[in-house]
């Protein structure tokens, strides 16, 4: 319900907490719209040391907060204060990288094909390519992460580090975690003498201010972490817009697990520990938690049950970020009760307080997987489906069959690998990871990190919202013709200033023209 104050829920009492948040109004949204804006056109023109050393500077700011930061954030979410000392961690380390990416320079993607006047029959022009900043952003904090994904998480680590300005609508979750964060920020904004307007928190527990923030002629661009029905509005909110912008949502994923014979020959019970604590770790509220796992009929299946049911039922219950993420997964656990020939395979420790949950794994035949879609779909929380599959066929035929996920994880051996080469083919379609003989859960910070993947995995198949490559969501490329070096950016100047790798008539090389 939307009111004109709101308080964050301690998710373990189930309390109001004292602090008292205003939702923001649709006058003040606009005029934070307008800020950025403006300060669009400076930020854009600062320079690659100056960007860095802000991000640097928020990095630091979030450090000086201290354990006041945690012990909020703590209450807001429920959240264990090692895990939140470990995210803290992540979020600052995530403005680091990307404050080491700008610093190098080369993502600019520069590329120069030089002019041959000489050329018949026409003149070849000169030609210089680089990407730019599209402009003010919109992110949505993410519930589950509440630093990463949120008020300085990686959407405005990598806006920030393209040149665009950012307006974050907080979660109404953890508002005053945000309103921290985003203090951080502004300081760092004086400090580094950041235009006024490159950064703004809208706080709201109303949709309204998000759909009119993704409907603001002024935004350029959006990221969302989130729900399906979340990110799927916002899409369709910016597809409605007179100048339709990209949304860059990372929504649902199951983030199927095949477990091929010969990895169960091998390690049966050691897998099933593993899938015991990937399925249940963070009350399974990770966007890369293993919700389905397709199991081959074979000698040692039993093996692998049994010691998966050993410790999913001493598992305990834990604690839910919100009442309504509590909701919906019981929604989906009665949900999957309802489904003829699915049984309750295991279920964990009881719960003891109202919003705990309990593990819960779900096992059926494939034949009632393929008839049954709904088996397929995220049920956000500590729940997975186990589908028994007799052959090397319907493994396939299962694998075709999926939607687009986050990531796809195989459990083999290299005598598996070879048998069931036509999987990795498969999988590779469907998904933005591939993990071999590991565990979805846990998504490393770096360069090479995909954390995207087809529809409905995302709205936006071609980007990644986790990882260095998460900055090219927020740029478009723009060429000069026969530019006079005084008006090129120094990027793509002759003496390539910064040193940076260009691509020069298609070789790569760090020299000047
Ligand atoms: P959510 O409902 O998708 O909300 C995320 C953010 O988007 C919030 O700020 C929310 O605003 C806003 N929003 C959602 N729908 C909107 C709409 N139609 N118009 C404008 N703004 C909208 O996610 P959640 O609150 O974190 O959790 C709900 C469910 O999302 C969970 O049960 C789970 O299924 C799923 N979830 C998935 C992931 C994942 O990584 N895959 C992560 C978190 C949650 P308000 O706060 O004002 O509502």
């Amino acid at each position: 319900m939307t009111t004109k104050t709101f308080h964050a829920v301690n998710p373990t009492t189930n309390q109001s907490l004292e602090a008292q948040f205003t939702n923001t109004s649709l006058k003040e949204l606009d005029e934070a719209v307008k800020r950025a804006t403006n300060a669009f056109s400076s930020y854009r023109k600062k320079d690659k040391e100056e960007i860095a050393a802000f991000l640097e500077q928020i990095a630091e700011e979030i450090v000086n907060l201290g354990e006041a930061l945690i012990k909020t954030c703590h209450l807001e979410t429920g959240l264990p204060v090692a895990r939140l000392e470990g995210e803290r961690g992540r979020t600052v380390n995530q403005l680091k990288l990307f404050a080491t990416v700008v610093r190098e320079g080369s993502w600019v993607d520069a590329r120069i094909d030089t002019a041959i006047p000489s050329r018949l029959p026409l003149p070849k022009p000169d030609i210089r390519h680089i990407l730019i900043p599209l402009g003010p952003v919109a992110v949505f904090g993410a519930s589950n992460f509440p630093f990463a994904f949120s008020t300085a998480g990686g959407d405005t680590a990598s806006a920030l580090a393209s040149g665009c300005p950012v307006i974050v609508k907080a979660h109404e979750a953890h508002p005053e975690t945000s309103e921290l964060v985003a203090k951080a920020i502004l300081k760092a904004i004086q400090n580094c003498g950041m235009p006024e307007g490159t950064f703004s928190l809208l706080q709201a527990n109303s949709r309204t201010i998000g759909e009119a923030l993704v409907k603001h002629p002024g935004i350029k661009a959006v990221g969302f972490t989130g729900s399906y029905t979340g990110g799927k509005a916002l899409f369709d909110y910016a597809n409605s817009r007179l100048e339709p912008i990209p949304v860059f949502a990372e929504m649902g994923s199951t983030n199927p697990v095949f477990i091929l014979p010969g990895a169960l020959q091998d390690k049966a019970a050691s897998i099933a520990d593993g899938m015991a604590g990937s399925i249940t770790m963070g009350v399974g509220q990770f966007c890369t938690n293993p919700g389905l796992c397709f199991v081959q009929k074979s000698e040692n299946l039993d093996k692998f049950y049994t010691q998966l049911k050993n410790k999913i039922s001493k598992t305990a219950a834990g604690t839910m970020l919100t009442r309504n993420i509590k909701k919906a997964y019981d929604k989906g656990i009665q949900k999957n009760k309802n489904i003829d020939e699915v049984e309750e395979f295991v279920i964990g420790l009881a719960e003891e307080s109202t919003n705990s949950s309990s593990p819960r794994i779900f096992k059926t035949s494939i034949d009632n997987y393929m008839k049954n879609h709904s088996l397929s779909e995220e049920n956000f929380g500590p729940s997975s489906v186990l589908v028994e599959v007799k052959s090397k066929e319907s493994i396939l035929e299962a694998a075709k069959n999926l939607e687009g996920h986050l990531t796809a994880t195989i459990f083999g051996t290299a005598a598996d690998f070879l048998e069931y080469s036509e999987l990795f083919d498969i999988l590779e379609l469907k998904v933005g990871r591939i993990v071999i003989n590991g565990y979805p859960t846990g998504v490393e910070v770096c360069h090479s990190m995909v954390h995207g993947g087809p529809f409905p995995a995302t709205t936006a198949p071609n980007s990644t919202s986790v990882g260095a490559g998460a900055i090219k969501r927020f740029v478009r490329p723009v060429c000069y013709q026969d530019y006079p070096q005084s008006k090129l950016p120094d990027a793509l100047k002759n003496e390539n200033p910064f040193h940076i790798w260009r691509l020069v008539n298609g070789n790569f090389t760090q020299s000047k023209l």
